[in-house]
């Protein structure tokens, strides 16, 4: 019954509309001041069309996370491996994206791949930084109740590709929580993540 109440919620938030006609007469002057013509054959549509991709990019203020949790006697860690994200970066507004591992212990509860996803969503679906997207994951599910967490994202930075020096460098973010700060048992668990599979499995 919980879990088709948060589904109904789920349901609604897809029909959360940003004022599109606003941010289409916004980018319309944008492409004026640009040196642009908005109503050449290729721009005429593209107001509409931007406001309709921000809509889905910046779609992850109002997720929620609450899906598909299961409970479980596991004990030993979780990893999910190899979840894809795409978001904005705050300084730019260009994108960013690249992967994210989580590796948790689990207190009587483990999470379906979808909601660790979903959550990935949820902070990658806006302006961010990379940092605070690996932070902001990691004390959710830290909130959620496990014994502890590790989270790393790996990241491309098209403001950092396309223009300035152009460093195609990835950058690496981690953090950790609970008895993940322990660094050995942490070491061995990077260890795990970067010789597994994607995907979900514990060890
Ligand atoms: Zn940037």
């Amino acid at each position: 019954m919980e879990s088709y109440s948060k589904l109904l919620l789920h349901e609604k938030e897809k029909g959360r509309a940003l004022n599109k006609k606003k941010i289409e007469k916004i980018l319309r002057k944008l492409l004026i001041e640009l040196g642009e013509n908005p109503d050449r054959e290729g721009l005429i549509g593209t107001p509409r069309r931007m406001a309709e991709a921000f809509e889905e990019i910046f779609a992850g203020y109002t997720m929620s996370s609450g899906l598909d949790v299961s409970f479980s006697e596991e004990t030993d860690a979780i990893i999910a491996k190899d979840i894809q994200f795409y978001s904005m970066c705050e300084h730019h507004m260009l994108p960013f994206y690249g992967k994210i591992h989580i590796a948790y212990l689990p207190e009587g509860k483990v999470f379906g791949i979808s909601k660790l996803t979903r959550l990935v969503e949820k902070y990658s679906r806006r302006m961010q930084i990379q940092e605070r997207l690996t932070r902001q994951i990691a004390d959710e599910i830290t909130r959620m109740g496990v014994r502890g967490v590790v989270v790393i994202a790996e990241g491309e930075h098209l403001c950092m590709k396309m223009r300035g020096v152009r460093n195609h460098s990835l950058v690496v973010t981690m953090a950790h929580r609970g008895l993940m700060e322990q660094k050995e048992l942490r070491e061995n668990i990077l260890t795990l993540i970067s010789n597994s599979k994607p995907g979900l499995q514990s060890f």
